[in-house]
């Protein structure tokens, strides 16, 4: 299984006095292998991060990074010219990233530098993914709707979790569903995109010093119910049990809502994780089954959108479709595997044959989850148990040498061969 979307580390700065994230390091490699990951995209972290998530607590997996995108932490603060948006991919790049993640439903650019963004590491076969919004649309259908403009007749792009656009926020979920899968025709030779199967999603309940929510993707999670976009509007709606923010247990990390909840949320003041069951499972089961007209899929992957997040549900998931009769089995197969090798350009993987890595996942077709973890001919779990350590990184020849000095194997990925460059 390769996941081309996952999250080794929390996307906030580890607080130490947050029992919600303390000492997390490497639990989302674990949690990525226990649920049968072999190979993972870490879209939007640091390779700093990365590097302590292995040495900490390693799953034997393979794990690549993009760089995050934030004004003020890796990008300079204000509006930003073109030059500077190169040298921000440029420093992603020699760090070790295959690429960059814009993360515009927290952290919003213009469209004009969104687009820069995107051109810059076209330009230099970057890998590029993003979480859709810029400063003049959301994380919603107007967000799909602005990229034939952001991309122009050539920009090639992955985007994330389409089904997060498809929640009914602007038109009924139906007419969403239909008018996303027409975009993303439409526009086929110029981006990939996965969808996620969770109901829970994930965001920031972040406030301003006024009590306001920061997060776009959280203020619509918290509209969408008729709570206030404010701090004590998710106070209600986790006491509600609408909203839960999490909480790392012994048993790894857990959703929590109600009173203790609302704890963690003060002790984190405000700035904690928070799930909303919002996403919808028409659009995630209908977009996933989805084909053109050529009998292909229009979206072209599964991906957890979670590894950290306690949504490791990629094959349980997907083996429902089976079940159900959405997906059969050797479909399964490309959305989980040879569809995820493709987009990030790694031929050895995503097919069994001679030559080929010795990556397995083994499912249990009766339970319909993963039971066994092969990574280069080696066990990393055991029903569900990671017995794997250490890690390999993924990163281009242009990161070899920032890779190097981090002591951890590595292997060097060609980017022209990834699908949004090289096609499917
Ligand atoms: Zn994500």
């Amino acid at each position: 299984m390769i996941d081309t979307h996952v999250h080794v580390e929390f996307q906030r700065k580890p607080n130490a006095e947050s029992s919600a994230t303390g000492h997390t390091y490497g639990l989302g490699l674990q949690m990525l292998a226990s649920a049968g990951a072999t190979t993972v995209i870490d879209l939007g972290g640091s390779m700093e991060t990365l590097r302590m998530a292995i040495e900490a607590r390693g799953s034997g997996i393979n794990v690549g990074g993009l760089g995050y995108l934030k004004p003020g932490e890796t990008v300079p603060e204000g509006r930003i010219n073109y030059a500077q948006i190169e040298k921000v991919v440029n420093t992603a790049m020699d760090a070790g990233s295959i690429g960059v993640k814009l993360w515009g439903g927290y952290y919003p650019f213009t469209p004009e530098e969104t687009s820069n963004f995107i051109r810059a590491a076209n330009e230099m076969t970057a890998y590029v993914a993003f979480h859709l919004g810029t400063t003049e649309t959301g994380s919603r259908l107007d967000g799909l709707r602005e990229i034939p403009s952001l991309l122009g007749a050539n920009g090639r792009v992955h985007i994330a979790h389409i089904n997060a656009y498809c929640r009914g926020s602007i038109l009924p979920v139906e007419e969403e569903i239909i008018e996303s899968l027409q975009i993303l025709t439409d526009l086929r030779s110029q981006i990939v995109s996965e969808v996620h199967l969770a109901r829970p999603n994930f965001t920031l309940g972040k406030c301003d010093p006024d009590g306001n929510v920061l997060a776009d993707v959280c203020q619509n999670c918290l509209s969408l119910k008729g709570y206030a976009t404010t701090a004590d509007g998710l106070r209600s709606a986790l006491m509600d049990g609408y909203a839960s923010t999490v909480e790392a247990t012994s048993a790894g990390l857990i959703l929590v809502s109600g009173k203790r909840g609302v704890e963690l949320f003060n002790e984190g003041n405000t700035d904690v994780q928070m799930s909303f069951p919002v996403n919808n499972s028409t659009s995630a089961f209908q977009l996933t089954v989805a084909k053109n007209s050529q009998d292909e899929f229009i979206i072209d992957a599964v991906g957890s959108d979670a590894g950290i997040l306690p949504r490791n549900v990629n094959i349980e998931q997907c083996m429902q479709l089976v079940k159900f009769g959405g997906l059969d089995p050797l479909e399964l197969v490309m959305k989980l595997s040879l569809n995820p090798a493709k987009m990030i350009g790694l031929e050895n993987k995503g097919r069994l044959s001679e030559g080929k890595d010795g990556d397995l996942t083994i499912i249990d077709p009766i339970h319909g989850r993963a039971v066994y973890g092969v990574v280069a001919g080696r066990l990393v779990m055991i029903d569900g148990r990671v017995v794997g350590n250490g890690g390999k990184i993924l990163t281009t020849q242009r990161g070899v040498a920032a890779v190097e000095e981090t002591g951890i194997p590595y292997q060097v990925i060609d980017l022209t061969k990834a699908m949004m460059y090289a096609g499917r």
